[in-house]
């Protein structure tokens, strides 16, 4: 597909960033690119389209495409951000991480009982971000319905974590 060409070509592998051994993908040039965003966003909106009440955008590159989804798709947009960004009152679900552990958060209210959900975010990794989202999305009586990503990053089975939530996963690259 003339798509999946394209991003490939478009998004950067940057080998030893953050940390020696991990493999970056850059997906800055995509915005030097206006016609292959709006593609990208055409893409991810047909995947959605009549699918879902509900667009939640990860922090901070899922913001990018969410919310062009969510008006292409003429449905809510909402912000899961890190801890301490959000004023309250907030719902928060605490995660592991390789090191440590982190804390998600929504305004309280925003997400309405029985809403069909989509989790947006640029990547998947391991799936532990996006999982600890959709926790937080049935924590507050919503569906999570759908998943995407541009992109998921192979061998970290991020998939599988995601399995669970019986929702649909899509991304543009595997
Ligand atoms: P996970 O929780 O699935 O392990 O990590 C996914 C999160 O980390 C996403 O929010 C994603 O934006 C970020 N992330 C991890 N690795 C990369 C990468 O190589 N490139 C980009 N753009 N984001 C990454």
């Amino acid at each position: 597909q003339e798509l999946i060409k394209k991003l490939q070509e478009t998004i950067e592998n940057i080998p030893d960033f953050p940390i020696p051994g991990i493999q970056f993908k850059d997906i800055s040039p995509i915005f030097l690119n206006p016609k292959l965003y709006e593609e990208v966003i055409e893409d991810l909106t047909a995947f959605s389209k009549e699918k879902v009440d509900v667009v939640c955008g990860i922090e901070s590159r899922g913001y990018l495409f969410g919310i062009a989804i969510a008006v292409a798709l003429e449905v809510p947009f909402i912000l899961i951000r890190k801890s301490g960004k959000l004023p309250p009152p907030v719902i928060s679900e605490k995660y592991d991480l390789e090191y440590g552990s982190a804390i998600i958060e929504t305004r309280e209210g925003q997400i309405k009982p029985g809403q069909r959900v989509l989790i947006h975010d640029d990547l998947l990794a391991t799936g532990g971000t996006t999982e600890a989202a959709a926790k937080l999305v049935e924590k507050q009586g919503a569906k999570v319905a759908q998943f995407s990503f541009l992109t998921a990053l192979k061998g970290l089975n991020g998939d599988e974590k995601l399995k669970k939530f019986n929702a649909e996963i899509y991304h543009i690259l595997e």
